[in-house]
């Protein structure tokens, strides 16, 4: 795969050996301390490329400003036919495109061709939007004409993550220019070129030089400059919760709002009248696809008492028959855990659950490969909901299964966390199913079904799973200005001008 990757990537920038930025419609190398990435199937290393440097991120912000005036001079049918024409162009390219996610962000072949056609769904579903976020007139109880108008913020500041690296990047930009703003990404330094890719492919539909600029290299060095120094009126984080705060504190130094979309420790809710078999697969989607690298997965577990062990063995079980492998393997379902922090997060996590009392259900030889790659066995632990491995995220295939005596427990057991970010109930019962769902306090719920997601539908989180929404209506407004603009309309106007009713 590494001669077609060179080959596509020759297509976007020269010097294939390296990893460059995309400021101002170019491609910039940056002279900072080298960032590598490792192959996760093997643990070799993969790519050493300089971390942006300052000037790129100044750069970055002066090209945002002048191209997101330009994107917002132009009629809002010309920005949703150019963002229609970005989706069609991610279709045409959506294989090598996925070659390329599968490549340089050890994600599997199959699970890259899915989140580059959802990216393709995004522009187009955006596009739609374009010339129709339009205002509304408020019925006020004066002789005025009001008016609601949304305008666009200005340059936003996005910082996403390494786990769904193509699909976070195109969920935030696609609001975000729809609602006629300019953005500095900033990608995982560890899985910057996808992003780069569809900013390319972006200019080449048509945006403004300049519009979408992605910035390859650190958190705290470009990330933080970026704060600090561009002149961005939002940042929309995507990420750990721990790094999610440290972002707000510094946003909020210069007055900017956030965004915050960080992870969950989402609880699984199974009860003794469900489809048991559904609930199986049901479980195993929820926590094992991704290898568990998902801020929804259903990495808690809650099953009721009277069918707690039987389930558990059949997830345990049915686990056995996941291919797990090389993430470019055709045939591969579950890679492995995307790098090295990441893995001896996981293993040291599994570990420690182990030593405070919790068990695993042991389903016979493990199914990994047995090489030097970053790989886990799917795991299911029976334990308890105030475990510390079931109360903080794992981000790996390991699943803690809880057992519960009835509606209200599993509501209280759900509910017993910091993470709100989503969860899903399995019954046969309706009127449970929707009072599980009022209850549960989080963001996104299923019932009968898990991770099904689309970008009409709003998405965000609780409690420590962040704040702000994406996704549908509600990212056009996390990405617009509201004016409010009033037009005396009496043909002797009262001149009081509102005294008496101060803010
Ligand atoms: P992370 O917090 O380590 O990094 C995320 C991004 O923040 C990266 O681009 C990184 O370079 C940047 N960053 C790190 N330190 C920074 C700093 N000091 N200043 C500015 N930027 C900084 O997260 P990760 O390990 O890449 O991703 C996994 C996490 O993301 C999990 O917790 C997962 O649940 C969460 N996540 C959440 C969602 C969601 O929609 N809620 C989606 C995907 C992933």
């Amino acid at each position: 795969m590494k001669n077609q990757f060179q080959a596509i990537i020759s297509r976007y920038w020269e010097n294939t050996a390296t990893i460059p930025s995309f400021v101002d419609g170019e491609f910039v190398t940056g002279k900072g301390e080298d960032i590598v990435i490792h192959n996760a199937h093997d643990g070799s290393e993969r790519f050493r490329y300089p971390d942006a440097d300052e000037s790129i991120i100044l750069k970055a912000n002066a090209a945002a400003k002048i191209a997101g005036k330009a994107w917002w001079a132009m009629s809002a049918q010309a920005r949703g036919q150019i963002m229609y024409r970005i989706g069609t162009k991610l279709r045409e390219v959506a294989d090598d495109l996925a070659s390329v996610e599968c490549y340089s962000s050890n994600k599997p072949i199959r699970d890259a061709r899915v989140e580059v056609s959802k990216v393709a769904e995004m522009f187009e579903y955006y596009a739609g939007w374009a010339d129709k976020l339009h205002g509304e007139v408020i019925p006020v109880p004066t002789s005025h004409l009001n008016y609601v108008k949304y305008e666009p913020l200005g340059t936003v500041l996005q910082i996403t993550p390494w786990n769904a690296p193509i699909f976070t990047c195109g969920w935030q930009l696609a609001p975000a220019i729809a609602a006629g703003n300019a953005v500095i990404l900033k990608p995982s330094e560890l899985t910057p070129v996808s992003s780069l890719l569809v900013a390319a492919i972006a200019h080449e539909a048509g945006i403004p030089k300049g519009l979408i600029n992605v910035i390859a290299g650190y958190g705290h060095t470009a990330g933080q400059f970026a704060i600090q120094n561009a002149t961005i009126r939002k940042v929309v984080f995507v990420g750990s919760p721990a790094t999610g705060k440290r972002i707000a504190i510094s946003a909020a130094e210069r007055g900017i709002p956030c965004v915050l979309e960080l992870g969950g420790k989402s609880a699984n809710i199974v009860f003794d009248d469900a489809d048991l078999d559904l609930a199986v697969k049901g479980a195993q989607a929820a926590i094992f696809s991704g290898a568990g690298q998902s801020c929804v997965s259903g990495s808690r577990l809650l099953v009721q008492e009277s069918i707690y062990e039987r389930f558990c063995e059949a997830v345990a079980q049915a686990a056995k028959n996941f291919v797990i492998g090389n993430p470019q393997e055709e045939s591969t379902q579950i890679g492995p855990i995307h790098n090295a922090k990441q893995y001896q997060h996981v293993t040291t996590m599994l570990k420690s659950a182990v030593n405070e009392g919790a068990t695993i259900v042991d389903n016979g030889l493990p199914s990994v490969p047995d090489n030097a790659g970053y790989y886990v066995n799917p795991t299911v632990l029976k334990g308890q909901n105030q475990m510390h491995c079931a109360q903080e995220e794992i981000f790996g295939p390991v699943v803690v299964a809880i057992p519960f005596k009835d509606e209200d427990d599993a509501i209280a057991i759900a509910n017993d966390s910091r993470f709100g970010l989503a969860g899903a109930v399995w019954t046969k019962d309706v009127g449970r199913a929707h009072r599980v769902a009022d209850q549960v306090k989080a963001g996104t719920f299923w019932i009968n079904s898990y991770k099904t997601i689309n970008v009409a539908s709003p998405f965000g989180g609780y409690g420590e799973s962040g704040y702000g929404r994406s996704s549908g209506l509600d990212a056009l407004r996390e990405y617009s200005e509201v004016k409010s603009i009033w037009v005396e309309t009496a043909r002797t106007p009262a001149a009081n001008f509102g005294y008496g009713a101060n803010l």
